[in-house]
């Protein structure tokens, strides 16, 4: 349950220094503000200990990240953008950080998949505890799971809400990324990203040319199973607009 969710109260406060440990930024000594108060003090007690500082900012999300083909895969296409998994399952999430590891490991001196972590999380409740306004440039949203009874829609996440936190996190001109294997799915999405404001549809054709959607269709878990039972995809991309002038 979410009792069990770790999250920062505020993205400055997140400490990535142990899923991306090579940006980790060594800082001087002096850096550190000495202690205000003796050692043993209460109030020392309670502060929060100061994050450690990565050299770069997360700028990739996969949302319900699974099993994580899509990161592995688009780790190495890149290289010096963090990309970052969000998973709720707890062994699903420990899979994937196992597999980081050893990729790691049999590529050490390529230096590859340093670039890639995931993440034990609820997205549609603590996003924006982990990542800034306008840190992202794309979000992933692929096969979502459909929950199909109608009583059920809330728990979709695509909505009128978390479309505005999707906005929120993402940098102007940024993209969401969604793609599913149901239509009736596929046209929710659609609808609740034209609906809003801050969003407006990628053309089929600079769609088509990305190659990130090449990657999300043929990468991730769910597009493999798919592939399997000659199913249908329908991919829809939408690009995060300038914030309005008031
Ligand atoms: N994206 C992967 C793929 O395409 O192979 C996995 C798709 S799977 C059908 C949906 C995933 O989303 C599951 O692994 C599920 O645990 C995860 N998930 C569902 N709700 C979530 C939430 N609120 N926060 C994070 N992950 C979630």
């Amino acid at each position: 349950s979410d009792h069990q969710l770790i999250y920062p109260p505020s993205p400055d406060q997140m400490d990535w220094s142990s899923l991306y440990p090579h940006y980790v930024v060594d800082e001087p000594q002096e850096d550190q503000p000495a202690p205000a108060e003796p050692e043993s003090s209460p109030e020392r007690d309670l502060a929060p200990l100061r994050p450690k500082r990565i050299s770069a900012d997360v700028e990739v999300a996969d949302i319900g990240c699974g099993f994580g083909g899509l990161l592995i895969a688009l780790a190495p296409t890149m290289p010096s953008t963090l990309i970052l998994g969000l998973e709720i399952r707890v062994s699903v999430t420990q899979f994937v950080e196992d597999r980081i590891k050893a990729l790691r490991a049999q590529n050490d001196a390529a230096d590859l998949y340093r670039n890639v972590g995931v993440l034990r999380a609820n997205t549609m409740k603590f996003l924006p505890n982990f990542f800034r306004k306008a840190q992202l440039a794309k979000i992933f949203i692929c096969f979502p799971d459909p929950h199909f009874k109608t009583r059920k829609h809330k728990q979709r996440i695509v909505s009128t809400s978390l479309n505005s936190e999707y906005a929120y996190v993402l940098r102007p001109g940024g993209i969401v990324y969604t793609i599913t294997d149901v239509p009736d799915l596929h046209e929710w999405m659609v609808q609740h990203f034209e609906a809003h404001p801050l969003f407006e549809r990628v053309p089929e054709e600079e769609q088509e040319a990305d190659p990130c959607v090449a990657i999300m269709r043929t990468e991730t878990e769910e597009g493999k199973k798919v592939e399997r039972h000659k199913g249908q995809k329908y991919v829809a991309l939408y690009r995060r607009l300038e914030d309005p002038e008031w």
